[in-house]
């Protein structure tokens, strides 16, 4: 048998009495008929289980909601008014952030090559920390100082620890060779607590750091917590902030430990470590994640003879990129037969100008699958809509949360006019 495993659909999923998926009690197929695929469907319980969790675990504000998984005014006030804070990484995800009416001060500003405008706005909005990467953004923050811009921000330092995340090379960030965080091997680290501490236009609160993304073990994380707690212990500075990274399962087969069972990893090791600083976390995709599906209809279906069948669909990687950018697996069912068992291999592709523009490599589908089904990819809740693109001059697509029966569209489909908006020409 080869059926959907349950735990990749999110909380609140069940079969209705017709068979078809539902989802925060909206089926699957009234939601289609509505809003039209391709659509991203987030269950509003799932997401709010997650950061109560993280919560429960790390203590209110001292969960950091990383919005680059997914970000839109109703995502950034459902994290804030569940008592996580916001991290942002641009002035566009500040301005969003905002925008949805959170205040500054929940927000924690990040970013490798923060520029001058996105630094003066953090601090004459006041958010909450500055997370500062690099000498040169150090003497960016005094030139904005010597022309009085203020207040002194509290500042948190980016530490690159030297521990590899066992995750794809292009969202590993704590090793060594490495663009983000001052080096702890090679003196920068220290060099930069020295140079903070006797700058008057920065104040240190703390330390920082974040091995990567989508990292399964959970020694790693209690290594990179080793690592920064005997750096921090000198220091004595209030605030250490572990990152974020917690991996999910997005395919059947894999386990991730849960927030709560990460809670546990990074609090032990804190506490065996002596740690007495305040410890936070930047979940993202772990919050996100399993908390979305998304919903396309099946188009052409080509079969090569000993070669294989392509199941085109009318989306591909301008919704979903991360096959194409990282080989990330996916899975695939049809939401009018959840949990049929999936005899048919093929390869799921979109509807791009090219061969790369692949969703799942070896998609298990029904036998009867038909063109003009829904199908569904689960768990792309983070990191899908966020990094997707309008290649192809494709409109992007609609993002509706479910809950109790409720569907509310908090992202509208793109139109063929907002493609033209920017195009003065
Ligand atoms: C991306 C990022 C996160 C979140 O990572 P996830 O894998 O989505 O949990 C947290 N902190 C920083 C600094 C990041 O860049």
């Amino acid at each position: 048998m080869s059926q959907l495993p349950r735990i990749l659909l999110s909380d609140t999923a069940a079969v209705g009495d017709d068979g078809w998926l539902r989802i925060g009690g909206c089926s699957i197929r009234d939601l289609a008929a509505e809003f039209g695929t391709p659509l991203f469907v987030y269950d509003e319980q799932h997401i709010r289980n997650r950061c109560r969790e993280a919560v429960a675990a790390f203590g209110p504000q001292r969960a950091v909601y990383a919005s680059k998984a997914f970000l839109c005014k109703a995502m950034a006030r459902l994290a804030y008014e569940e008592e996580m804070r916001l991290d942002v990484a641009t002035g566009g995800e500040l301005h969003t952030v905002l925008a949805a009416g959170v205040p500054a001060s929940a927000c924690v500003m990040h970013g490798n090559n923060k520029s001058v405008a996105e630094l003066r706005t953090a601090i004459t909005e006041q958010v909450c920390h500055i997370v500062v990467d690099s000498f040169d953004e150090l003497d960016r923050i005094d030139v904005l100082n010597a022309e009085g811009v203020g207040p002194v921000p509290d500042v948190l330092l980016r530490i690159t620890p030297g521990v590899h995340a066992h995750t794809h090379e292009f969202i590993a960030t704590g090793q060594n060779d490495s663009k983000f965080g001052f080096n702890l091997a090679n003196g920068d680290a220290i060099r930069a607590v020295d140079r903070a501490r006797n700058s008057p236009s920065v104040n240190l609160v703390g330390l920082h750091c974040h091995i990567g993304s989508n990292v399964f073990a959970a020694s790693s994380f209690g290594k990179a917590a080793e690592v920064m707690a005997n750096f921090a212990a000198p220091l004595g500075l209030p605030e250490l902030v572990l990152g974020g990274g917690l991996g999910v399962a997005y395919v059947a087969g894999e386990e991730a430990p849960t927030l709560t069972q990460w809670g546990h990893v990074l609090r032990d090791a804190c506490q065996s470590l002596g740690v007495t600083a305040r410890v936070s976390v930047e979940p993202g995709r772990s919050i996100v994640a399993a908390a979305a599906l998304t919903v396309y209809t099946l188009g052409t279906i080509k079969h090569v003879p000993d070669v294989r069948t392509y199941f085109s669909v009318d989306g591909g990687m301008s919704d979903n990129p991360r096959p194409v950018l990282y080989g990330s697996g996916y899975e695939s069912f049809l939401p009018r037969a959840p949990f049929a068992d999936r005899t048919r291999h093929g390869r799921l592709v979109g509807k791009h100008c090219e061969s790369g523009d692949v969703l799942l490599f070896d998609a298990k589908l029904p036998a009867d699958a038909r063109v003009g089904d829904l199908l569904a990819t689960p768990v792309t809740g983070a990191y899908g809509r966020s990094m997707g693109s309008n290649y192809n001059a494709i409109t992007r697509p609609p993002v509706v949360f479910v809950g109790d029966g409720d569907a509310r569209l908090v992202i509208r489909r793109e139109t063929f006019d907002d493609l033209l908006a920017t195009d003065i020409g």
